[in-house]
C-alpha cells in the first residue's frame, strides 16, 4: 500500500505578489532533521539569524526576531504591543495593507485616523504631517512597498514628522525587505516587520519584527499588557533575548532553517548587488511590457521593482490570460485587489525570480496569453528590448 497520500505539486514559476520562487538551497536547509527549540546548536543558529536580519534591515535593534506566522502576525504583533486603547494613531492607507492596519489598530482599541489616497497613489507627505499634529498621535503606521499596487512609498518626510510629533513609526517592509534598502536606524523608523516570502525567497510562515528601544520602551510603561499572549515581545524576548533563554512557545525550527538559507543566499549576494539585481529585472520587464502595448498602473519613480501593477487593455479578458499562463505555460501572476480588482494584472519580481531569463521567459508567456485573447503585440521586439 502506498503510504504517502501526499500530493506532490508541479513546479510553477512564482511571478504574482508572493511566495516567490524558493531556491534549492533553502528547500535543502527545510529538510535537515528537527532539533530541538533549546539544543545549543539550534541557539546558534537563531543568534546568526538574528544578525543577519538586523544587516538587512540597517539596525543595531537587539529586539529583532522572526515571529511565528505569516506578514500579518508581524502586522498584528507591531500593533498589539504598540498600541494601548485610546491612543491616537496615524494610518496611512495607499492600498489593501494600510487598509488592514487600520483594522488591526480599531480591534485594539485604538483611535485610527486615516489618511487615504486612491489606489496606484503613495500618500502625501503633508496630509499626512498635518494629521499628526493634529492632535496627542502615538503610533504612524504606513506600509513601504504596497503590494496591492506596486507603490514604493518616499519615507523621509513623514518619518520626519512623526518624530517631530514623538510619534513611533511602525512600518510595513513585507515586500520591501530584501528587495529595496530599508536601512531603520538611518531613517529613524520605531517598529517594522516583514515576511519571509516575498524578497527573501523563503516559504511563507515566519515574519521578521524588528522594534527599537523607543519601540521597547513604550511596551514597559503600557498601563496594562498586551492583548496576545503569543505575541508580546517582552515575552518573545525571553525566548530570543541574550544571556538564559526560557520556553515561550515551539519554535517553526525548519521554516527558522529556512529563513537562516535565505539570509544566507541574500548576504552572500550582498545587500547592494541584491537591490540592483530587482532594480534591473523590473527595468527589463518595463522595457518589455512598454513594446507589448501595456500600460503600468504607477509612474515610474513611484514603482518598486518587485511588484509592477499592469492594467489590463480594454476588452481583454484578464482572467482567461491568467489561467492561460498557469496552464499552458506554468507561470503563476496576480490579479487586482479590492478596487483594483479585475483592473491590473500584478506580477511580482521577487528574490530568487529578480532575474533577465525569468522576465524573458514571462515576456514570451504573456505575449503568446494575450495573442489567444486577441491582443496582438510584438512578443519577438518586446523580449528583445528586455534583454539588453
Ligand atoms: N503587508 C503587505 C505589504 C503584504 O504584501 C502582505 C501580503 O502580501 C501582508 C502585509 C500580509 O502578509 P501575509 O499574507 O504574509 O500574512
Amino acid at each position: 500500500m502506498n503510504e504517502s497520500v501526499f500530493h506532490d505539486p508541479s513546479s510553477v514559476l512564482l511571478l504574482g505578489p508572493g511566495p516567490s520562487p524558493v531556491s534549492d538551497a533553502v528547500r535543502a536547509a527545510m529538510a535537515a532533521p528537527v532539533l530541538g527549540h533549546l539544543d545549543p546548536e539550534f541557539v546558534q543558529l537563531m543568534d546568526r539569524v538574528q544578525g543577519g536580519l538586523r544587516t538587512l534591515y540597517g539596525t543595531e535593534n537587539r529586539f529583532t526576531l522572526p515571529i511565528s506566522g505569516t506578514g500579518s502576525a508581524g502586522m498584528e504583533a507591531a500593533v498589539v504591543n504598540l498600541v494601548e486603547p485610546g491612543d491616537r494613531v496615524v494610518v496611512g492607507i495607499h492600498g489593501v495593507f494600510g487598509g488592514r492596519m487600520r483594522d488591526l489598530v480599531e480591534r485594539q482599541g485604538g483611535e485610527a485616523v486615516v489618511v487615504e489616497v486612491p489606489f496606484g497613489e503613495p500618500l502625501d507627505p503633508d496630509a499626512m504631517a498635518e494629521a499628526i499634529a493634529g492632535g496627542d498621535t502615538k503610533v504612524v503606521g504606513l506600509v513601504h512597498a504596497e503590494t496591492s499596487t506596486g507603490v514604493l512609498q518616499p519615507l523621509a518626510e513623514i518619518v520626519g514628522a512623526a518624530r517631530a510629533a514623538g510619534a513611533l513609526v511602525v512600518l510595513d517592509c513585507v515586500t520591501s525587505l530584501g528587495g529595496v534598502p530599508v536601512e531603520l536606524d538611518r531613517l529613524g523608523v520605531d517598529a517594522a516587520y516583514s515576511g519571509t516570502q516575498k524578497c527573501l525567497s523563503v516559504p511563507p510562515g515566519l515574519a521578521p519584527l524588528s522594534f527599537s528601544e523607543r519601540a521597547f520602551e513604550r511596551i514597559r510603561s503600557r498601563a496594562k499588557p498586551s492583548t496576545s499572549w503569543y505575541l508580546d515581545a517582552g515575552l518573545l524576548s525571553g525566548y530570543w533575548g541574550e544571556g538564559q533563554r526560557a520556553y515561550h512557545h515551539t519554535a517553526p525550527i525548519s521554516m527558522i532553517y529556512g529563513l537562516a538559507a535565505g539570509l544566507d543566499a541574500a548576504l552572500g549576494e550582498g545587500l547592494e548587488e541584491r537591490f540592483a539585481r530587482h532594480a534591473d529585472a523590473a527595468q527589463r520587464l518595463h522595457r518589455g511590457l512598454e513594446v507589448l502595448g501595456l500600460e503600468c498602473l504607477v509612474p515610474v519613480e513611484l514603482r518598486t521593482p518587485m511588484l509592477t501593477s499592469v492594467c489590463v487593455p480594454d476588452g481583454v479578458d484578464e482572467l482567461a490570460v491568467r489561467k492561460r499562463l498557469r496552464q499552458l505555460h506554468g507561470i503563476e501572476i496576480g490579479g487586482g485587489l479590492g478596487s483594483l480588482a479585475g483592473r491590473v494584472w500584478r506580477i511580482g519580481l521577487m528574490g530568487h525570480g529578480a532575474r533577465p531569463e525569468v522576465v524573458q521567459r514571462l515576456l514570451a508567456a504573456l505575449g503568446e496569453s494575450l495573442g489567444s485573447v486577441g491582443f496582438r503585440c510584438d512578443v519577438g521586439a518586446a523580449m528583445s528590448t528586455a534583454s539588453v
